[in-house]
């Protein structure tokens, strides 16, 4: 990774996704956090770089009584920038790519991570098809719509990364084990589009291997976000800092890195 390098991450506003920026940033990359919502989306900007501006600040006024403070005292500030996005809207997906690429030029890192649940207490039989694609417009469409606007940009990255944020819920095998560990027989909307989201990446991952450009798929494992406040299991006890840590590591897999693979929250062995 170079100090200047250029992430993007949907629904960076709140979750995992915000956890996911922070991580990126603090890894040195200039990081767009995409938001549908403007307001949320400066919210979380400013909240994630003020705690940054205070530390150092701390550090600045803990050091002066002292020393003079010197340049290595001050923590760089984090490269963090709104950047209005809905996934489902493909003329603000189009408008997003357009100003981070008259900004930078390129884009290294794309974290596909905005997604959306909305069937916790409703059954597989009961799901319409307006409900269906609801959750297929985010969760599958919209990857779909922000990955084809980022290749230009990706392919002129030294070091292109595409992650795509999946979920066990997805899993075939899994929803087909009768002796699977999932807390439901499967949700009709949210776990096809996650499998969809498995079946994209594959594909994507063969077509542009010759570009460099490596696609994988992370899983966070059960964190209690608002995504799944309304489930009726436990929700487990991981913080979003523990979900973000797979798909950093996919962001940042070296040149000989796997492509293709879904990383369940606890295969950290290979990624
Ligand atoms: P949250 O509900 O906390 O966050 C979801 C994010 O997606 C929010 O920022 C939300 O924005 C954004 N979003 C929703 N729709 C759109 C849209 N049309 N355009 C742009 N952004 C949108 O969920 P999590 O952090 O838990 O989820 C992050 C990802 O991880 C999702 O893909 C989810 O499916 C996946 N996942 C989560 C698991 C968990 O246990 N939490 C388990 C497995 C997978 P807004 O604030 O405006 O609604």
């Amino acid at each position: 990774m170079n100090r200047n390098d250029v992430a993007l991450v949907t629904g960076g506003n709140k979750g995992i996704g915000r956890e996911i920026v922070r991580r990126l940033a603090e890894q040195g990359f200039t990081v767009y956090l995409g938001a549908r919502d403007p307001e949320r989306g400066r919210a979380a900007v400013e909240e994630l770089t003020r705690g940054q501006e205070d530390a150092a600040h701390e550090t600045l006024t803990a050091n002066s009584a002292r020393r003079e403070p010197d340049f290595a005292d001050r923590h760089d500030k984090l490269d963090i920038r709104f950047v209005p996005l809905d996934v489902g809207d493909v003329a603000s997906v189009e408008e997003a790519v357009k100003t981070i690429g008259a900004a930078t030029s390129r884009l290294d890192v794309l974290v596909n991570n905005a997604g959306i649940m909305v069937e916790w207490d409703v059954h597989p039989a009961d799901i319409t098809a307006a409900q269906l694609r609801e959750v297929y417009e985010v969760n599958v469409f919209g990857i779909v719509s922000v990955t084809s606007a980022c290749v230009p940009l990706l392919r002129r990255s030294h070091n292109p990364r595409i992650v795509n944020m999946s979920s066990g819920l997805g899993s075939l095998t899994l929803l087909s084990d009768p002796n699977s560990p999932l807390p439901a027989q499967g949700f009709l909307a949210y776990s096809s589009s996650k499998a969809a989201l498995n079946a994209l990446t594959v594909i994507y991952a063969n077509a542009l291997r010759a570009d460099g450009i490596k696609v994988n798929a992370a899983s966070p494992g059960m964190v209690p976000t608002d995504q799944n406040a309304a489930a009726p299991f436990p929700r487990g006890d991981r913080t979003t800092a523990d979900g973000a840590v797979v798909p950093v590591l996919l962001a940042t897999i070296p040149a000989d890195g796997p492509t293709g693979v879904f990383r369940g929250p606890n295969r950290l062995d290979d990624v």
